[in-house]
Formats: C-alpha cells, structure tokens, sequence
C-alpha cells in the first residue's frame, strides 16, 4: 500500500510551491485538493444539487459556479463554510482514492489547506505542515490573487492557528527563503522513504 503523505499550512504559506518541488526533484505524485474540488464542483450534477440545496439556485449561474457569491455567503458565516465542506469533502476523498490506486511510488502528496480542518489528516500516515509569517503570507496572497488584506484576513481567520497543527504534524517547514527549501525537502523525502519501506518490512 502506497503511504499517503499530507501537505498542509495556511493560505499563502507556500503548500503548493513545496509540493512542486517533491514532484520536480523526486517524481513523487502529487494530489492538489482544492484544484481537485474546484473540478469537481464543475462537473458533478450530484454535487451541485447538494450545493445548491445549501446556497439556493444562485450558487451556479448558466450553470458555472458562482464563485464570488459563494465567498460572499461562506467566508463571513462559519457554520455555512462547515457545512460547504463537508459537502465537498467525501467527493474530493472518494476522488484522491480512485487516483492514488493508479500511482506507482513510494508515496503520494495529497496537498489540502484544510486537511486538519477537514479531518482527512486521519487518514494520513504523515503530515508535512509549511509555516510563514502571518504577514508574509498576508503580502503574498494579496499579490498573487489582486485581493485587498481584510478579503485575505477574513479566509485565514476560519482557519485552525498553526500551533494547533504543528501539534499534529509529522514534519515542519518553515518557508521563508525560497533557495532554503529543496535542502529541506531532501531530507524530509528520505525520511519518508525510509520509514515507508520500514513499514513495508514489518
Ligand atoms: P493557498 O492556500 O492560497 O492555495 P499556498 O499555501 O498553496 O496558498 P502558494 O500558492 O504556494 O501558497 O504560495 C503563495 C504565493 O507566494 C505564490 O505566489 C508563491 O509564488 C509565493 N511564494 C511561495 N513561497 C515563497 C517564498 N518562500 N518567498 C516568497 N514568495 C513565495
């Protein structure tokens, strides 16, 4: 059995730009979850009526997802953003099982910005957890998406702190000097390999 490694962090911490480089510098194949959900919600009648029957009929528009509708009714109402999730999560697992039946390595990256939130930390034999510093990583999603700080604010406050993750996290990267992080990784894959293959052996 593959082991299943999940890559987590904070919006804007760099998750996804570290699991790029897993699969640039070691083949390892990675799952990025919210792309993953994102296409899901497009495609899958079955979802969207669930989606719908929790948003009502303005969630889709000429049946395209209403993205900045369903920002604006879920990231300032958390019980609403729960309930989304849980709605999204078993299609997404379902989704990453199906995929990792069909990669050949000694391990996969399912990358998830809420992996803990979303509970799917539990099925994970490793948990590879990327910090910033808050503002940092404030300055960078800014950047990257033209959103203004209080929209950034408002997503990152519906999210666990990452003491709480680190907690139950198997490994740590700090993401601060981007010419730091292949060494760190390194070191993190060989790990990884050598207790997969440990396990293997017992
Ligand atoms: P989200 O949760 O929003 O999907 P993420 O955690 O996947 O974000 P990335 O998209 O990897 O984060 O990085 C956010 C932005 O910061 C990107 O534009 C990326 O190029 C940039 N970035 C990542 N790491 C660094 C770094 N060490 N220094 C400077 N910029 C960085």
């Amino acid at each position: 059995m593959i082991a299943t490694v999940g890559l987590t962090g904070g919006i804007g911490s760099g998750k996804t730009t570290i699991a790029n480089l897993f699969a640039l510098h070691f083949s390892i194949p990675i799952y990025i979850a919210d792309t993953k959900a994102k296409e899901l919600v497009a495609n899958n009648k079955q979802l969207q009526q669930e989606i719908v029957a929790l948003l009502g009929e303005e969630a889709f528009v000429e049946g395209r997802y209403n993205t900045s509708f369903v920002a604006q009714e879920v990231f300032s109402n958390k019980e609403k953003l729960d309930k989304l999730n849980a709605i999204i999560h078993p299609y997404v697992q379902q989704d990453f099982l199906q995929w990792k039946q069909s990669q050949q390595a000694p391990y996969v990256i399912k990358e998830a910005a809420i992996l803990f939130e979303s509970g799917s930390y539990r099925d994970c034999d490793f948990i590879i957890m990327v910090t910033a510093p808050l503002e940092e990583r404030i300055k960078r999603v800014m950047l990257r998406d033209k959103i203004d700080r209080e929209t950034v604010e408002k997503r990152i406050k519906n999210q666990w702190n990452d003491e709480k993750k680190i907690e139950l996290s198997t490994f740590v990267i700090e993401n601060r000097e981007i010419d730091k992080n292949l060494d760190k990784i390194g070191i993190i894959h060989s790990k990884i390999v050598k207790m997969t293959a440990e396990n293997v052996r017992n």
